[in-house]
């Protein structure tokens, strides 16, 4: 039965690389080995890593005053390395809480130095994203989260640093549009939703940012040696990279960001309209707010959730159901996800409501 894959991540991945990555997992091309057993010091490694560099630099319209990393330990180790290199003596870190991953990432800066919250939409439910506060003059940088995954917001403006550093998690919006990249002084994202699978982790980062690290850290934690050294510090996870180049080359191949723009556009106000015209479902965030991503919403009758999330399941749909932390409903629709998909599950949700009715 085909599987429908909604799951906020890891995600969908698009065919033509399920099927590259198993042929390389069988035998890398000419090498007579799997990706599997590459080693990682080779010149066909640094190829690979060295492309997908590109291709990102490419497609965020950055040029080589900014150096790509390929780490490990999910965006949850870039919430403690950040504040580690960037969190120095007599500074704060000012940070913006929209969600459940902006305040995961100010837990761990804590450990490591002063944080100032300077926008927090707790007390709105996370609904809304606040554009307007104030950042400190003694902010090392201003954090935030770019979407946010769990609650189903989304920046469609830079977030106005005034004039400090700017660090952004991207990790589940990345390279789903066109935006003002050269904007950020870090950008991360974990690779498992919009770029490849699980495994590593992208950094961006402004070579003049990663300069002016004053912090004394262990090599593996610091960014100049990562960047000095390609990434490559350690061993690196090359099965996870060489799919996040498989992927980096078919965003390319598909016409690039504005194409996923398109398309992100097409499936979240396909899935939108259902949301707003049908009683039934309560899209729980606010309009100029709602992320192309992930898409979260109640069903007014909390008695008919349970049918409604099982009939899912026996329709093949999966990850519709809410993240645990907040409950109700989400679907996530990344890049690699086909707007048939959507259109499957958009049906589905409107004869539920009609038969309900
Ligand atoms: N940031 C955001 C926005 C996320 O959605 C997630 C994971 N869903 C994380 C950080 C944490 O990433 P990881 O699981 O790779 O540590």
């Amino acid at each position: 039965m085909k599987k429908y894959n909604f799951n906020a991540g890891p995600s969908v991945l698009p065919e033509s690389v399920l099927a590259e990555a198993a042929d390389a997992v069988k035998e890398l091309s000419s090498e007579g080995l799997s990706i599997l057993e590459l080693g990682h010091r080779t010149a066909k490694f640094e190829a690979v890593i060295n492309e997908a560099s590109e291709i990102v630099k490419r497609l965020m319209g950055l040029d080589d005053s900014y150096s790509v990393l390929f780490l490990q330990g999910g965006g949850t180790t870039q919430f403690m390395q950040i504040p580690m290199n960037f969190l120095s003596k007599g500074k704060v870190g000012a940070y913006i809480n929209n969600g459940i991953w902006g305040k995961k990432a100010i837990e761990s800066a804590q450990y490591f130095g002063a944080v100032d919250v300077v926008s927090n939409t707790e007390s709105q439910k996370h609904a809304c994203i606040e554009k307007q506060f104030s950042v400190p003059e003694n902010a090392a940088y201003l954090y935030a989260t770019i979407n946010n995954t769990v609650e189903g917001t989304e920046w469609f403006s830079v977030p106005n640093s005034q004039g400090k550093p700017l660090i952004a998690d991207m990790s589940s919006d990345i390279f789903s549009r066109p935006f003002a990249y050269d904007q950020f002084d870090l950008i991360f994202a974990g690779a498992q939703k919009n770029m490849g699978c699980a495994g590593v982790t992208m950094v961006v980062v402004k070579k003049q940012f990663a300069d002016s690290i004053q912090n004394e850290l262990p090599p593996i934690m610091d960014y100049r040696k990562l960047i000095d050294s390609n990434s490559l510090l350690n061993t690196p996870p090359v099965i996870s990279i060489y799919v996040a180049l498989l992927v980096l080359r078919w965003i390319e191949n598909e016409g690039g960001l504005k194409e996923m723009e398109h398309r992100a556009i097409l499936r979240s106000s396909m899935l939108y309209n259902v949301l707003d015209s049908i009683p039934l479902y309560i899209p729980k965030v606010a309009i100029s707010d709602r992320s192309r991503m992930n898409a979260t919403f109640d069903i007014a009758d909390e008695s008919l959730k349970s049918e409604f999330l099982q009939k899912c399941d026996s329709n093949g749909f999966i990850g519709v159901k809410g993240h645990r932390s907040v409950g109700g409903l989400r679907v996530s629709m990344y890049n690699a996800l086909p707007i048939e998909d959507l259109e499957v599950l958009v049906d589905f949700m409107k004869d539920f409501a009609e038969k309900k009715g």
